[in-house]
């Protein structure tokens, strides 16, 4: 399995070279080079298995020889062996054709850490094979940081740093991070903002000795190998609700795009997909494309679903790369316009094909909090603000006699205050966070200075190779 960029001119590389290049250098996102397609009976042998046994198999499609059908059982074991429910990603029913899909048993309690479980273990491996080691850095506001530092943690070829702003994240997202004691964990507390963390980040890697050095690598959520952990879990629930001989369709809380992403390429794979629906907050950019055709920035608007706080929605270029026929040229002509003037010019005919399988939904808070409540009384079952908006795409736009799954995404006990505002109840914490106030924490705080943090980069990498 070879892939290739999106703007069509990086070299072509295998999935081991793909995993740890991230993005590739002519600033495109790798996709493969042909999708693998599943007849019905191929589809038919998957159904029942295991999660991790289906997890490992599907990978194995796209990590082609780069690695082995037994390595990838036993990484994904390992990675399903970190979540707390048994079916690691099981599905419950909320209403007559209305399917969730729980994706947060997992160590941070969100969707990032069924593809970043993965990701830390294939990294590993691949890293050991090579006698190799990296760097890993990045900056959070919260909620992706500790999925990437669970990822990472007691990892034997990677050391992490995770720059966060200080006094600015929660309690409960700081001690995620800071009670993580493994020695090639490092956090640091920046006195700035988010954005100051951010420019941080991109400053070490363009400080190219020091990149070398540490050999910097990072874990974002362009990265193909999380697009092809995600596939598993769309693939996983139609088989449950009798694909490959009946439809189904899917609703996804958007922001990156890479979820939704994932099954389209599960869809691409030959798999009854009839419909793909995408929720999105106040931050709205995707459903005014598909409504309307317009892909448009506007100012980020803060919102009880923080994680899809997004207006440019990075791997929607994988999408766009297909709408235009693969074509490496007109797809880098149409982000750099984007990039350019904020719009993204995307041809009538390239829209209308999105808009045949693709439609939108938005939801405001309001909103939001309205679909927690309906829930909880309806069905007592109670949904985070990011799970919700999800939901309510499916009730608006799910059509008929199909059953359709929407996508959870968070645990709700991650958003207590907004629970409580919608349904009057507050979700019990989980065992893994029950005792988050009493563990031990430790981070380093810098100034915003980039040759203070570069020298706790350093020391926690040296740490570690002795
Ligand atoms: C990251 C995230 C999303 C958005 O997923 P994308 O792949 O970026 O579209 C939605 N909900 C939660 C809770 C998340 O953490």
């Amino acid at each position: 399995m070879r892939y290739v960029s999106t703007r069509g001119r990086a070299p072509v590389r295998d999935f081991a070279d793909v995993l740890l290049a991230g993005l590739a250098e002519d600033g495109g996102l790798y996709v493969p080079e042909t999708w693998p397609e599943l007849g019905a009976a191929e589809w038919r042998a998957l159904a029942g298995l295991p999660y991790a046994e289906l997890s490992a198999r599907i990978l194995s499609l796209f990590a082609g020889e780069a690695i082995a059908l037994p390595t990838l059982r036993a990484l994904s074991e390992g990675a399903c062996a970190s979540f707390d429910h048994p079916a690691v990603v099981p599905l419950v029913q909320i209403d007559h054709n209305l399917f969730v899909c729980e994706l947060f048993h997992g160590p941070t309690l969100a969707f990032k850490d069924v593809a970043l479980q993965m990701l830390g273990r294939l990294f590993d491996h691949v890293l050991e094979a090579r006698g190799a080691r990296v760097g890993i850095v990045g900056a959070t506001s919260g909620d992706t940081g500790s999925a990437a530092i669970a990822a990472c943690a007691g990892r034997e070829r990677i050391d992490i740093v995770i720059l966060h702003p200080r006094g600015r994240t929660s309690e409960v997202q700081r001690r995620q991070m800071t009670t993580v004691l493994a020695p090639n964990v490092g956090n640091v507390a920046v006195e700035g903002s988010f954005d100051d963390c951010q420019d941080l980040v991109k400053a070490m890697f363009a400080d190219r000795p020091f990149r070398a050095e540490m050999r910097l690598s990072a874990v974002n959520s362009i990265n193909w190998a999380r697009i092809a952990a995600q596939v598993p879990y769309y693939v996983a629930s139609a088989l449950a609700l009798g694909a490959p001989d009946r439809e189904v369709c899917f609703a996804v809380p958007t922001g990156n795009f890479g979820n939704v992403l994932a099954a389209w390429v599960a869809r691409r794979m030959g798999l009854p997909v009839r419909g793909l629906l995408v929720g999105s907050n106040a931050n709205d950019i995707l459903a005014r494309f598909l409504a309307a055709n317009d892909m448009s920035q506007t100012k980020v608007t803060p919102t009880l679903s923080p994680s899809m706080d997004i207006q440019v929605s990075s791997n929607f270029e994988r999408l766009l790369f297909e709408l235009l026929g693969r074509d490496g040229a007109a797809t880098a002509a149409t982000m750099a316009e984007f990039r350019a003037s904020g719009r993204m010019p995307v041809p009538d005919a390239a829209w209308r094909q999105a808009r045949a399988l693709f439609s939108g939904w938005r939801c405001d808070d309001a909103a939001t909090l309205a679909e927690i409540g309906r829930l909880h009384a309806a069905a007592g079952y109670i949904a985070d603000p990011h799970s919700a908006i999800g939901i309510a795409a499916a009730r608006a736009l799910a059509p008929k006699g199909i059953p359709t799954v929407a996508m959870a995404t968070a645990h709700p006990a991650k958003f207590p205050e907004a629970i409580a505002r919608a349904c009057g109840v507050t979700p019990p914490l989980p065992a893994r966070l029950a005792t988050l106030y009493e563990r031990e924490e430790r981070y380093a705080t810098a100034p915003n200075d980039l040759a203070a943090v570069e020298a706790l980069v350093r020391a926690t990498v040296a740490r570690n190779v002795a």
